[in-house]
């Protein structure tokens, strides 16, 4: 079958792209993917997205722009795009064993938050364990939390959490951060902000919610018993392209690189949301960037395919 704008991807990204979409009269797919609903299907409340003034929670939040997109009438496919195929015309996306050809394409697959890998951190994610400050700091206002890594997004957490909590400890695995000087000048400045060294968060502790964790010293190998309200984990994104390799340009993270906007390196091929953007990671800004990628296919396709 033969669409106008292949949509990959069914974060806030995909689902806003595909309302754009068929409120443009092309005729879209939508590749949800076999786990619909990108990073906030793992987020409890959303107080931060315009228009809920008592907040969302991130599944129901989802399930309203499933709601919103299907009610326009895509083809939706629950299933994962096993291969593209960006250098055919039409391009060519697979899934589950078929071929799609699609005039334009949209991709929305997100990026994933790295995890430690620790049993109790999925027993706990959402009841005190988080990988987004700027989405769950609130409800630790006055509270302690930790903050694990050493990066950029690590140093930006905790001085956004400090903000907001009592207090913020950093656990990093090495002497040293990685960050860069002007976000570690900022967190060592901050009287709310300090640092446990060489250590890893060895497990996550609590009945019903975070009560603290026990780090092990990667030195001196000794144990200790940390108390917390909460966990951040912030050791890194990672873009979801491992099937564009090849097919487009990507940076040296994984992310695609897109210029005027949405645009990729192939014309006609448009990225939106966390795929592209390691800056902001909002549920509102890749709402806006599906948008915009829309908007940018639609425009392709009168330039290019108009009759
Ligand atoms: P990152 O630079 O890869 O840093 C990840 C940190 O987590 C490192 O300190 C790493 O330790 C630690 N880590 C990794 N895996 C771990 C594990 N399994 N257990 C414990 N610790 C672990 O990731 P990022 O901070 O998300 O930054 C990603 C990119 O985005 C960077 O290029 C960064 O500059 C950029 N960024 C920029 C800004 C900004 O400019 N405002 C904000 C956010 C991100 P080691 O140091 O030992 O490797």
């Amino acid at each position: 079958m033969l669409y106008d704008i292949i949509i990959i991807g069914s974060g806030s990204a995909g689902y806003t792209a595909a309302v754009y979409a068929r409120r443009a009269g092309r005729k879209t797919l939508l590749v949800a993917g076999s786990i619909s609903g990108g990073q906030l299907m793992l987020t409890s409340d959303v107080e931060n997205f315009p228009g809920f003034p008592d907040a969302v929670l991130g599944p129901e939040l989802m399930e309203r722009l499933r709601k919103q997109a299907e009610k326009f009438e895509p083809d939706v496919l629950y299933d994962d795009a096993s291969r593209v195929d960006f250098r055919a015309r039409p391009f060519e996306v697979s899934v589950g064993g078929k071929t799609h050809q699609g005039k334009t394409i949209i991709i929305a697959t997100g990026a994933s938050a790295k995890w430690l890998s620790i049993p109790s951190e999925r027993k706990f994610l959402g009841k005190g364990v988080s990988s987004c400050a700027t989405c769950d700091g609130y409800f630790f206002r006055d509270k302690e939390v930790l903050v694990v890594g050493g990066g950029d997004t690590a140093m930006e957490e905790a001085t956004f959490l400090a903000n907001v909590v009592r207090k913020v400890t950093v656990v990093h695995r090495r002497d040293k951060l990685r960050a860069s000087q002007i976000l570690q000048d900022r967190a060592f400045k901050n009287p709310k902000i300090s640092f446990v060294w060489d250590s890893m968060v060895e497990e996550i502790i609590g009945t019903d919610k975070v009560t603290g964790v026990r780090i092990r010293n990667r030195k001196t190998g000794e144990e200790t018993a940390l108390g917390t309200d909460g966990v951040f984990v912030a050791i890194g994104y990672e873009p979801n392209t491992s099937i564009f390799k090849g097919q487009l340009d990507l940076d040296e993270r994984g992310y695609v690189i897109t210029k005027d906007e949405t645009q990729t390196g192939v014309p006609g091929v448009f990225a939106a949301g966390d795929v592209r953007d390691f800056k902001y990671r909002q549920a509102v800004t890749a709402a806006a960037d599906g948008c915009k990628a829309a908007m940018d296919a639609d425009r392709f396709l009168s330039e290019h395919y108009s009759e």
